[in-house]
C-alpha cells in the first residue's frame, strides 16, 4: 500500500471498504505529508513514551505516532473506520484501537491499564465540532499526562492560547492557562485535508502545569466567575457578573475594588491572579 496521504491510495481504501466521509463526525483527514511527523515529533512520541490519540481516521497521524513512539492507544468513535485501520496500521504491533466516544471514555482507566510506569502524552487531529469539550474534559480530568498536541481551527487556536488580559481571551483562555501553558506550534493551511475545510488550522500544544498558577480557594466558583465574566463580553465586568452571579451591584462593586479589578474594566482585560481574587472574595463572603 502506498503512503497514507497519497489520494488515490486513500480512494482506494475508501472503495474497497465501501466508507464516505462523516462530516457531522469531524471527518477531515491529513493528506499533507509534512504535517503528520511534524505533530508527532512536536507532541512528543519518542521511545518510552505512551500516546493517546483521539480520532484515527485512516490511521495516517496514528502510524507516524507509532513509529516513534513506545504504544499509541487510539480512541475512535466511529465502528466503520475499524475493519480500514486494521489493514492499514496492520504493520504495527504498537497500537491499540478502541471503539470508542473520548466523551464517555474512562480516560485514567485506559491510562493506567495501558500505560504503566509510562509518560503519556494526547496528540490528535481533533474533530472540529467538539474541540473545546474535548479539551476541557482531557484538562479538568487532571490527566497523569505531560501534554496535549493538537490540530484545532486557527480561530480556535488563538483563543485558546490567547493570553488572559488580551482582545482575543475568552472563558477557554483562562480555563486552558489554570491548567497548562499554552503555545501555538505550526499553521496548517485548508488544501492539506481531506475533504478540504472551509477554514484553515493550527497545530497547538498544552504543556500540562504541576499545579495551577494561582491560588483558588473554590474551583467551581472560580469558573462560574471566569464563565460569568465572558457572557457578555461587551458590558463592565461590574454589569456582567452581577446578573451572572445574580449579585447586587452595591455588593459587588467594593467586592471587585477589593480584588484590585475596576468595575469598569471588560472581561478580556482581566488577567487570571485577577478572577482567582475575585472568586476568593466571592466565596470568603460566602463563608463569612
Ligand atoms: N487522525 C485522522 C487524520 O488526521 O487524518 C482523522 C482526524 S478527523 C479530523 C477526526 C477523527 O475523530 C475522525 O476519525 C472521527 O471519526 C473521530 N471522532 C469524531 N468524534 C469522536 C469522538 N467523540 N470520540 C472519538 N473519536 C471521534
Amino acid at each position: 500500500m502506498g503512503p497514507l496521504t497519497n489520494r488515490a491510495v486513500i480512494r482506494q481504501v475508501m472503495e474497497k471498504h465501501g466508507f464516505t466521509f462523516s462530516k457531522a463526525l469531524g471527518q477531515n483527514f491529513i493528506v499533507n505529508p509534512s504535517v503528520c511527523p511534524r505533530i508527532a515529533e512536536e507532541g512528543g512520541a519518542a521511545p518510552g513514551v505512551g500516546v493517546i490519540e483521539i480520532g484515527a481516521g485512516i490511521g495516517v497521524l496514528t502510524a507516524e505516532l507509532a513509529r516513534r513512539a513506545e504504544k499509541v492507544v487510539c480512541i475512535e468513535i466511529d465502528s466503520r473506520l475499524l475493519p480500514i485501520l486494521a489493514e492499514t496500521l496492520g504493520d504495527f504491533r504498537n497500537v491499540t484501537i478502541l471503539n470508542e466516544d473520548v466523551m464517555k471514555a474512562d480516560l485514567a482507566a485506559i491510562i493506567a491499564r495501558e500505560f504503566p510506569s509510562m509518560e503519556v502524552v494526547v496528540c490528535a487531529n481533533l474533530p472540529y465540532y467538539i474541540t473545546s469539550p474535548i479539551l476541557m474534559s482531557l484538562l479538568e480530568q487532571r490527566l497523569p499526562i505531560r501534554s496535549v498536541t493538537v490540530m484545532v481551527q486557527r480561530e480556535a487556536a488563538r483563543r485558546i492560547c490567547a493570553p488572559p488580559g488580551s482582545r482575543e481571551s475568552g472563558a477557554i483562555s483562562a480555563a486552558v492557562r489554570y491548567y497548562s501553558e499554552p503555545k501555538i506550534l505550526f499553521p496548517v493551511s485548508r488544501g492539506s485535508f481531506l475533504p478540504a475545510p472551509e477554514v484553515d488550522s493550527s497545530v497547538i500544544r498544552l504543556d500540562i502545569l504541576p499545579a495551577p498558577p494561582v491560588q483558588v480557594e473554590d474551583e467551581a466558583a472560580f469558573f462560574a466567575v471566569v464563565r460569568g465574566a465572558f457572557s457578555q463580553r461587551r458590558k463592565t465586568i461590574l454589569n456582567t457578573l452581577s446578573s451572572a452571579l445574580d449579585l447586587p451591584k452595591d455588593t459587588l462593586r467594593p467586592l471587585l475594588e477589593e480584588a484590585g479589578v475596576s468595575p469598569g474594566a471588560r472581561a478580556e482585560e482581566l488577567t487570571l491572579p485577577q478572577f482567582a481574587a475575585i472568586s476568593n472574595r466571592l466565596f470568603d463572603r460566602e463563608r463569612s
